[in-house]
């Protein structure tokens, strides 16, 4: 059975999208042949954010994609933790009782948390515990040692995360570290669809490095998306046709390192501290792209089989895994995007 999770309802305030399905549907030609396709390229959140909007008026095209970029970098400023910002302020607190913040830190921590009650604490913002042990630029990379880990454990708990919407606060636990990573290049996506929306734009793409959001069709067809295998990224393993729904992909192939032929990669499994092992790479398609990207992060710990079954809680929400084996397991609504088998 299917239902709204509260995670949903509460980014709901955020939420900008909503069709009636999953994938899009080619109902009909363009409802305009002078629509003009407008599109930027620049760098945000440590990736390629490309913003396209389709419309009749070329300045005000570029009016709300320099906005919707504008809002990109806003939410970064808030979130990133690689630079003094709200959120390392919040982190250098632990343990000194509840911090004001910003009211959408606030939200987005809280949006998290339930998140991470429906993912059974694969989720987990403060994963940042044990993760800031790991570096994957460095060179020779290094292991963290197993005592280090060890200790790292004791300060990773959503459950032990107080945050106060209404008075804008969040309470970390002295030792206690947040990292929005997993969350906050989607939620950036909505903000930035938002922002387009809000400038009367009908048909739009915002990309952030592959996690996207599809507004209305690109010149009267629905807009559509390449799954690429994560092991071999010029092939494609599914093409989604999508609109007013966003598409989030998370893998092992991002940020990693090899070593003694073991793959050390970004997502850290909260409950060992150490790289998850649940699948190569997870597809999640879904009305908001912070629950999707979030819920990308999530099936990379928990893996195809388990990964599927909270993927079902969520309304409107389906799922492409590749398992460590390279098998391919899809949800129920996304059975007609399956590759085909070759003979
Ligand atoms: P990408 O940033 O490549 O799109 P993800 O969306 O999967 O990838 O996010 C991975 C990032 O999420 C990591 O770099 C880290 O910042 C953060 N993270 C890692 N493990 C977890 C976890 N278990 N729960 C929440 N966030 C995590
Ligand atoms: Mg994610």
């Amino acid at each position: 059975m299917r239902h709204a999770r509260p995670a949903l309802a509460l980014l709901a305030a955020l939420a900008v999208v909503a069709g009636p399905s999953v994938l899009g549907a080619d109902d009909g030609p363009a409802d305009d042949d002078e629509l003009l396709v407008r599109s930027r390229k620049t760098g945000v959140m440590g990736t390629e954010l490309i913003v396209t909007a389709i419309g009749p008026d070329p300045d005000a095209l570029d009016a709300a994609i320099d906005a919707a970029i504008a809002e990109m970098r806003r939410v970064e400023d808030v979130m990133t933790d690689w630079r003094p910002s709200p959120l390392t302020r919040l982190n250098e607190a632990g343990g000194a009782g509840p911090q004001k913040v910003p009211a959408e830190l606030a939200a987005v921590i809280g949006a998290s948390l339930q998140l991470s009650s429906a993912t059974g604490g694969a989720f987990d913002v403060t994963y940042a515990g044990a993760g800031r042990l790991w570096d994957f630029k460095a060179d020779p990379p290094v292991i963290p040692s197993d005592e280090a880990i060890a200790a790292a454990l004791g300060s990773i708990g959503w459950k032990r995360v107080t945050v106060d919407r209404e008075a804008s606060t969040v309470a970390l636990e002295a030792e206690m570290r947040i990292g929005l990573g997993g969350i906050a290049k989607g939620y950036g996506v909505d903000r930035a669809m938002a922002v387009l929306m809000k400038h009367g734009v009908k048909h739009a793409m915002v990309n952030a490095g592959g996690d996207l959001k599809a507004l209305g069709k690109k010149l009267g067809k629905p807009w559509e998306i390449a799954i690429k295998h994560p092991r071999d990224r010029d092939r494609v393993i599914a093409l989604i046709p999508v609109s007013n729904v966003c598409v989030v992909t998370s893998g092992d192939y991002e940020r990693f390192f090899e070593k003694d032929g073991v793959r050390y990669h970004h997502i850290i499994d909260p409950r060992t501290g150490r790289p998850a092992t649940g699948c190569m790479s997870a597809t999640v398609v879904g009305p908001e792209a912070a629950v999707a990207d979030a819920l990308a992060t999530a099936m990379c710990v928990l893996g195809p089989e388990r990964g599927l079954e909270v993927i079902e809680t969520f309304a409107r929400t389906e799922a492409l895994l590749v398992g460590l084996d390279g098998e391919v397991h899809v949800s129920s609504g996304l059975e007609s995007a399956r590759p085909k088998k070759k003979d």
